[in-house]
């Protein structure tokens, strides 16, 4: 161990100062020997003055590559799983300058404008609601109707849709800190319109809102019964439907082709609308394909409740959301979202396509074999449902390597093998995958 210039030896104490070679680097040559890391100098001063403390000078080039590898950085998504939450869910592309945008300012009469109407407009226009408001993300969005709406009062939600979608957003828990009081009707698998009309009809009860959940992440089979929101809307308080996902219509206008078979669970904010819901949530970054937000959309007079609420500041997006979500706004407006947005993009990548990506990097590489594969939606949508698939597979477990790849490669491994899915992969970064797969001969 070497400390101070000196080592202890079994209680003799040994000066190294005559041995210039086993002196310990200065902090400042040392931390100036990592500036290859890219790492700003003082992060490299603090890495030098531990390495030098733990006696193991030697190990800061190493403590400097684990803290670069702590940063945010991009990587290749290989893992089939299209929106994974690990990963940030759906990707976006950014495009920004660093000119102000009007965020909050009215370009036609030069006063304060707000922030919502830009993205709200789009959003009610798309989803065939009277308005919208744009919030951080849809946990953010179901607090805040549930606290503008319903504060004090009781909302009625089916025994079945009282869950956790994950990342602890638990109904009966954003209830309690939204200040209004969980009603809950029917039982975990049937619940009929007339266990909701009891509710509303007892007496006391003071039910502002109906709420349905889409259970996002499973499924229950069997004997069943759910109202829908067409039968809700029968009765005589608004109800919330809160999607989840952010598919905004069941027919995907946006796709060539038919809607893919997967999405045949999944509610869809502008079928939600026409069926009666009075407000739909959901999330940015699911099935929309947008960065994270959460929108709540339709009765004009209950959005303008919601952003009146002293809560709506606190959940308000900042001008780079605003921007990135208008912009996935207009391209499902311009029918350009199965080419413009990364997420519609993956789904309709036709299998040839991925078997001839596929083919490619196995030849570029020598390493690997193309096979078919599922992937999977993914952020808890479509529970139970892969679409299929193709990719690279490869003996052995590599994902630690490919990991560690410059710009990392992520897969995922089965029965000892890994899986290079490309459906995940913009076919852009093949350049990388193959570029990694080389790491590993
Ligand atoms: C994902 C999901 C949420 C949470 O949305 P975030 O955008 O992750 O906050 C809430 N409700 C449902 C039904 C969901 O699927």
């Amino acid at each position: 161990m070497v400390l101070g210039g000196r080592w202890t030896d079994g209680g003799r104490s040994i000066s190294t100062m005559s041995n210039s070679e086993s002196r310990p680097p200065s902090v400042d040559t040392l931390a100036r020997s990592l500036a290859s890391s890219g790492l700003p100098h003082p992060l490299c001063v603090d890495i030098a003055r531990e390495a030098i403390a733990a006696g193991d000078p030697a190990s800061a080039t190493i403590r400097a590559a684990h803290l670069a590898r702590t940063l945010l950085m991009p990587v290749v998504n290989a893992t089939g799983v299209l929106l994974h939450t690990n990963l940030g869910r759906a990707p976006v592309g950014a495009q920004q300058t660093a000119r102000p945008i009007n965020v909050e300012f009215d370009l036609a009469t030069g006063e304060r404008g707000s922030r919502q109407t830009a993205v709200g407009q789009l959003f009610a226009r798309l989803c065939g609601g009277e308005a919208a408001m744009v919030v951080n993300n849809n946990a953010a969005a179901v607090m805040l109707v549930l606290a503008a709406l319903a504060y004090d009062r009781g909302v009625a939600v089916s025994r079945g849709e009282s869950v956790e979608i994950g990342g602890a957003f638990r109904v009966p828990d954003v209830m309690e800190q939204s200040g209004a009081t969980l009603v809950d009707v029917g039982t975990t698998n049937r619940t009929r319109l007339s266990d909701y009309s009891k509710a509303i009809a007892r007496q006391g009860a003071d039910i502002a809102l109906t709420m349905k959940v889409h259970p996002s992440n499973f499924r229950i089979d069997g004997f069943v019964e759910e109202t829908t929101v067409a039968e809700l809307a029968t009765l005589s308080v608004p109800v919330v439907a809160d999607i989840g996902s952010g598919l905004i219509d069941s027919n995907c206008p946006w796709l060539s082709g038919p809607p893919p078979a997967w999405l045949a669970n999944e509610p869809a904010a502008k079928q939600s609308l026409e069926h009666g819901a009075a407000l739909v949530t959901f999330s940015g970054d699911k099935l929309l394909g947008g960065p994270q937000a959460g929108i709540i959309v339709g009765r004009r007079d209950l959005v303008a409740a919601c952003a009146r609420h002293p809560l709506a500041r606190a959940l308000r997006p900042g001008g780079l959301v605003l921007s990135s979500l208008q912009a996935t706004a207009l391209a499902y407006l311009d029918k350009s979202a199965a080419t413009t947005i990364p997420f519609w993009r993956m789904v309709a990548a036709p299998m040839q396509q991925l078997r001839d990506r596929a083919t490619a990097i196995c030849a570029a590489t020598g390493v690997g074999s193309g096979e078919e594969m599922q992937a999977l939606p993914g952020a808890g949508s479509a529970p139970g449902i892969s679409m299929p698939s193709f990719g690279v597979v490869l003996a052995g477990d590599h994902l630690a390597a490919l990991r560690g790849y410059s710009t990392p490669v992520i897969g995922r491994v089965r029965d000892g093998r890994t899986f290079i899915d490309l459906r995940s992969v913009d076919p852009e970064d093949d350049r990388i995958v193959i570029d990694a797969l080389r790491t590993l001969s």
